[in-house]
């Protein structure tokens, strides 16, 4: 059994961290203007953005026009590892890059290309997702904004919500529907809408931590009026885009959430003498046992990670990515309660949580008991637990349908 890259990965990644030592954000610039919403570029993050692209590093895999250098999907892992090891955020804006901007170039105009993705690559503009709304989470394929075409022009009404970074991102990719006759998968529509526009009013909703710097928002389309251009794709073709959107990327997610996992249980274990030592032996030989678990939790989900990969690689399916999304963020959770639990009383002193310039949630910030508030955002974000269960008992055991 092989477990070393070849020398050619070893050879990008020494490229990569030449690179990187020369041209990164220092952790002090990024700490003096922190991104506080996913939809907020501060300067540094700009300049960032452009520097990789110029570099050829912002999308490693994609060809050299887009910000890329063809790279395959190995080189591509060890650039996700690399970036999160040296705590260098490859964007602030993550929907804009991971989802938005592919899917402009997948499936938009030229025009569309130059005015909206190619400005998300060179970081001077970011983009929200339009998807959810108040009835149509889980199942997305019964939202209700509806886009009018009338002439030359969309007339929008409706309600999105949990839109990450609508309170600060220049436009936003808008799933709405276009025909309401026919049965809901078909008669959806993708409109880029700039979040200017008047008409639309956002409402930030202040979570649980860090209330002062809010990145999910509610947003409200009144009689917003869109240029027909703005269509991406076909006209009630925005289901099958919506699926295509949505994988980008997905391959990848997993290495991220793993490394997130990673560090937690390094800060665990590094805490866990100190919070032991006041313990029975009894009560300390139950949390060696929870953590020890932890451990094992961890490692099974790097393993399970390359493995879903490793298929990916080779262009076969791999059903490991809903065990990973599952997995790793339920470990996440555990983590943190386990941690908060072991240390006691003192757990609920909450309110330090600091902004280091990265507002990724797979990144353990501020106390565990903070850590466990937020570990939520990923058991729900992207295909909540429950919803992966079912793919998993039907896709992967072959289960009936409940
Ligand atoms: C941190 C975060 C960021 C987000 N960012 C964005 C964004 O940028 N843009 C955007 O459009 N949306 C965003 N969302 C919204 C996210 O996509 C939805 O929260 C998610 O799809 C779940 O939808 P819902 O909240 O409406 O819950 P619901 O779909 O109403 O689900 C409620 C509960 O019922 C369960 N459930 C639902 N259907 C089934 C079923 N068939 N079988 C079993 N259980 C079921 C769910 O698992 C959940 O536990 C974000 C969410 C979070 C937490």
């Amino acid at each position: 059994m092989k477990l070393r890259f070849d020398a050619s990965v070893e050879a990008f990644r020494a490229e990569l961290l030449e690179w990187l030592a020369a041209n990164r954000p220092t952790p002090e610039e990024m700490a003096a203007d922190p991104s506080v919403s996913t939809g907020h570029a501060p300067a540094w993050a700009r300049r960032w953005t452009r520097t990789m692209f110029d570099g050829g590093w912002l999308v490693p895999g994609w060809p050299r026009e887009l910000g890329g250098r063809n790279a395959g999907a190995i080189e591509t892992l060890v650039y996700i590892e690399e970036l999160a090891k040296a705590r260098v955020p490859r964007t602030t804006n993550v929907q804009g890059l991971g989802i938005v901007a592919p899917s402009i170039i997948d499936y938009g105009s030229e025009a569309q290309i130059r005015d909206y993705a190619m400005p998300i690559l060179r970081g001077e503009a970011t983009a929200c997702l339009g998807m959810s709304e108040p009835g149509a989470g889980s199942d997305l394929a019964s939202l209700s904004t509806r886009a009018v075409l009338d002439g030359d022009h969309f007339v929008i009404n409706g309600q999105k919500v949990w839109t990450s970074g609508a309170n600060y991102a220049d436009f936003c990719f808008l799933f709405c529907r276009t025909d309401p006759d026919v049965p809901k998968h078909k008669g959806i529509s993708i409109v880029l809408v700039d979040m200017k526009t008047p008409g639309i009013t956002v409402r930030p909703l202040p979570e649980i931590i860090r209330p002062e710097h809010p990145d999910l928002n509610e947003v409200f389309f009144s009689d917003v009026v869109v240029p027909a251009e703005n269509l991406v794709g076909e006209m009630n073709n925005g289901w099958a885009m919506a699926n295509g959107s949505l994988a980008h990327e997905r391959g990848m997610v997993w290495v991220g959430a793993v490394m997130g996992l990673e560090e937690a249980l390094e800060k665990l274990l590094h805490d866990a003498p100190r919070l032991t030592a006041p313990m029975t032996p009894d009560e300390r030989a139950v949390a060696i046992d929870q953590i020890v678990r932890l451990a094992i939790d961890t490692t099974a989900a790097r393993c399970l990670g390359y493995r879903g990969f490793a298929k990916l690689a080779r262009g076969g399916s791999a059903p490991e990515q809903a065990l990973m999304k599952v997995f790793a963020s339920e470990t996440r959770q555990r983590i943190a309660l386990v941690a908060a639990e072991i240390q006691g009383a003192t757990s609920v002193e909450v309110g330090s949580v600091g902004i280091d310039g990265h507002l990724s949630v797979d990144e353990p910030q501020g106390t565990w008991l903070e850590q466990y508030f937020h570990s939520f955002a990923n058991t729900i974000s992207a295909g909540a637990s429950e919803i992966q269960r079912n793919i998993i008992a039907e896709r992967v055991l072959g289960l009936p349908r409940g």
